[in-house]
């Protein structure tokens, strides 16, 4: 343990070598709060605190894991498997499903993500008779989330003519009733949204003090990473598990409180002290992840602020290069700098693609830069925006084995009653949803029910409802005998999901048979790994936990080497050595909807300062002239953030005069997508200067509006522009088969192929050395 102890700072060594009491880490980025607490877990195993006893909430589940593993490297593996790791709505499902009948909740509960939440808010809407386009769902359930947050039940709701006031007064008096209406089907349907787990978690510990005495017991020690984002719920529950031992260490960092639009309370932090005796708080100072450069400009960022506690962040790292400012016409052009430079880099420098990431404010933004990667041939990840889990075809499977387990889930039961279609039609489901609230029942309990009920259903009607609840009954007798991979591989044939798609036959349906493949893989893997944990069956319902409570950033597996795409909201605690911040634009960074108030203003410039903070090495901050927004072409401004940095730790990589420079890529893609083979200069002998950025001796006259249609040309697959120029989109001419569009790109060299669906004769896979297509 010494040896590990002595690899910290004197600052970082204080904290963890505090065995007991209340703690406050308050430290900028970069200073080694995340490995404080990685450190001081380990620490107080070697001091011989059992690993039952600790928990530790982080903001991802992945973090989770690399503390683990980290930890596991000291300690040994054996001991911290029994660690309470997660996030809060990891940690906090599992206690729930343990106590969850003392809330009248069965233990197999489902968890709705915010789709099925976002769907069931719209049903209400729509039997209400409500305006949808004055009760928009998503805001609806914004609004039920903040009131859920901070503790605001249906009841305290109607208890609160202030809140009923504000909400009549946003021409939405009926609020109060969706909420109300959101909960009891939520009840019914026995499901949790993201939000009831902790909001139920705080209604368990306060109504159970036989409960929270166990829980206090169990975890002795607690440590929160992030603390600075946390919302007024996870607080309560720090707080109510906390209060017995005290042992509680939290670090954050003011600077980085980027969630407040969520809810998080920046008090929580600053109020700390006032929560618990004799707090003891300390601060970091030193820099470990970026270069002079970058930490220097991050603090002229963050002093801007007003509102803030005062911190110093030094480093003793190498001065290291400026941090670049490029200016593009369009954000098609902003994407072909990002993707070129990243060529270049990797070129020069042997760089894996995992050195890169870039960042960007919303998640539209990625089309441009994925487009241009693409073009590259450089691979990427998206986090964020459609995950897997939330792909239809994967949904459809996941409702199918989420009513096994739950036959009360509503959300699940009306994504699959009739799909694949099997006769049951939007009426039949609309009487059964109506006498649903009428009995206070599950739409499932009433079809069980249906021959007793007289809903007017003609007797084939009721024939097939007895079918579905017999299939649905006969998975339940397989998953008990059963591992879930049998399980759900007999669904998927059994309520003929693989054979729909198969009739569809095109591409589109042969990936989605893919997926499901995938998602097979994955449980089957699941419950591998669960077999070698604790040698358990490999239960479903595990499984679906699991699942629900991925976030984006956890399905990483760390061994595919990609550039990472990621909104900087995702991007806390994380760094990679080399980090574009794209978009650079006023009204878009900042956003135009956070520039009303200074707090809103304050909270767009600390978002600045995480994505900033982000970059080991080298920074780059773009921005586009004019970029498609809304579906219109619109003017931009650089973001004041780049003028609020002093000059001298930026480079403008093309502002030095007024003649029109560009970047001049390595390889020239026109904007037909065409290459230019004469400009390729790959056999040049790599050298280690870094990328040139040279004029145009003919200044470039663009024209923005013929630009634009060709980098909106659908280029899914994988182009490759060493050996064709083809993309997927293209229109083709083929000898023999005639006209054709390319459907998908694979392979390399002589192994490209392309798969092609021709006009006449349909889909092809074609090997491109051999077919003589040309491009029409
Ligand atoms: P953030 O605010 O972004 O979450 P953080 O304060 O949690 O940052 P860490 O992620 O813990 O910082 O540390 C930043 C980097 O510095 C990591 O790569 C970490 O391994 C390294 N680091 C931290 N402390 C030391 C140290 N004493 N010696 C060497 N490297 C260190
Ligand atoms: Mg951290």
């Amino acid at each position: 343990m010494q040896q590990y102890i002595d690899q910290l700072n004197e600052a970082q060594r204080a904290p963890v070598l505090q065995k007991d009491g209340p703690m406050i880490v308050i430290a900028g980025a970069g200073s080694g709060k995340t490995r404080v607490l990685t450190m001081r877990i380990a620490y107080l195993m070697s001091q011989g605190v059992d690993a039952f006893n600790i928990l530790a909430l982080t903001f991802t589940n992945k973090a989770a894991r690399e503390m683990k593993t980290r930890i596991a490297g000291i300690v040994g593996n054996n001991e911290a498997k029994n660690l309470w790791m997660g996030t809060f709505h990891s940690i906090f499902a599992k206690i729930l499903r343990i106590e969850a009948d003392k809330l009248g909740y069965p233990s197999n509960f489902t968890i709705y993500d915010t789709q099925d939440s976002v769907r069931l808010i719209g049903a209400i809407i729509k039997e209400m008779q409500l305006d949808k386009d004055v009760y928009k769902p998503k805001q609806v359930l914004g609004r039920i989330s903040q009131y859920k947050n901070s503790l605001i039940t249906v009841r305290a709701y109607f208890n609160n003519p202030e809140l009923q006031e504000a909400d009549a007064m946003s021409k939405k008096p009926r609020l109060g009733e969706i909420y109300e209406n959101y909960v009891e089907r939520c009840f019914k349907s026995g499901a949790m949204d993201f939000d009831d787990l902790l909001l139920k978690t705080n209604e368990l510990l306060n109504r159970f003090p036989d409960v929270l005495a166990k829980y206090q017991d169990r975890f002795r020690y607690i440590l929160v990473d992030e603390y600075q984002d946390t919302n007024h719920s996870q607080y309560l529950i720090v707080r109510a598990l906390s209060d017995r031992f005290q042992n509680i260490c939290v670090v954050g960092d003011d600077a980085q409180s980027i969630y407040a639009f969520r809810g998080a309370n920046i008090n929580n932090i600053l109020n700390f002290q006032k929560d618990y005796d004799g707090v003891k708080m300390y601060r970091l100072e030193q820099n470990y992840r970026s270069t002079r450069n970058i930490v220097e400009a991050a603090n002229n960022v963050i002093d801007k602020n007003k509102t803030k506690l005062e911190k110093v962040v030094w480093t003793d790292n190498a001065e290291g290069p400026k941090i670049k400012v490029h200016r593009s016409l369009t954000d098609g052009e902003e994407g072909r700098f990002v993707a070129s430079t990243i060529f270049e880099q990797k070129m020069q420098h042997q760089l894996p693609n995992s050195h890169f990431a870039v960042l960007y404010r919303t998640n539209a933004q990625s089309r441009s830069i994925e487009d241009a990667l693409r073009k590259r041939d450089i691979p990427y990840r998206i986090y964020g925006g459609l995950s897997f889990y939330q792909r239809k075809e994967i949904k459809d499977v996941l409702a199918y084995l989420r009513l096994i387990i739950n036959p009360k889930d509503e959300e699940a039961l009306v994504r699959v009653i009739n799909y694949p279609a099997r006769g049951i039609g939007d009426t039949t489901v609309e009487k059964l949803t109506v006498a649903a609230n009428h009995y206070k029942r599950s739409i499932f309990e009433i079809m069980e029910h249906i021959d007793k009920i007289d809903l007017r259903l003609n007797s084939g009607t009721k024939a097939k409802l007895n079918d579905f609840v017999t299939m649905i009954k006969s998975f339940q007798v397989i998953n008990e005998n059963q591992d879930a991979f049998y399980l759900a591989e007999h669904v998927t044939k059994k309520t003929g999901l693989v054979q729909e798609l198969k009739k569809d036959g095109t591409p589109e349906g042969i990936a989605r048979i893919e997926n499901i493949e995938e998602l097979l893989n994955g449980i089957k893997d699941f419950i591998e790994g669960q077999k070698e944990v604790d040698g358990a069956r490999g239960a479903l319902s595990e499984f679906l936990e699991d699942v629900a409570l991925v976030t984006d950033l956890d399905k990483d597996t760390g061994d595919d080497d990609r550039v990472a795409l990621m909104t900087i909201h995702l991007a806390k605690g994380l760094e990679f050595p080399h980090v574009f911040i794209v978009g650079m634009e006023e009204d878009l960074f900042p956003s135009a909807m956070s520039m009303n108030t200074r707090s809103e203003l304050e909270e767009e410039r600390r978002l600045f300062y995480v994505a900033l903070t982000r970059a080991e090495h080298q920074a780059y901050l773009t921005y586009a002239q004019s970029r498609y927004r809304w579906g219109k072409l619109v003017d931009s401004e650089p973001s004041r953030f780049i003028e609020e940095i002093d000059d001298r730790y930026l480079e403008h990589l093309n502002m030095e005069t007024n003649t029109s420079y560009r970047y001049k890529p390595m390889m020239d893609v026109d904007i037909f997508g065409e290459v230019d083979k004469s400009k390729l200069r790959l056999s040049k002998p790599v050298s280690s200067t870094p990328p040139k950025y040279i004029t145009d001796q003919e200044p470039q006259k663009p024209n923005i509006r013929k630009l634009k249609p060709v980098s909106g040309i659908k280029t899914q697959g994988n182009a490759n522009l060493f050996d064709n120029n083809l993309v997927v989109g293209n229109i083709v001419m083929h000898e023999r088969f005639g006209k054709g569009q390319i459907v998908s790109l694979e392979g390399v060299g002589a192994d490209r192929k392309a798969e092609i669906r021709f006009e006449v004769g349909g889909l092809k896979k074609l090997l491109l050395k051999f077919a003589k297509l040309e491009v029409i």
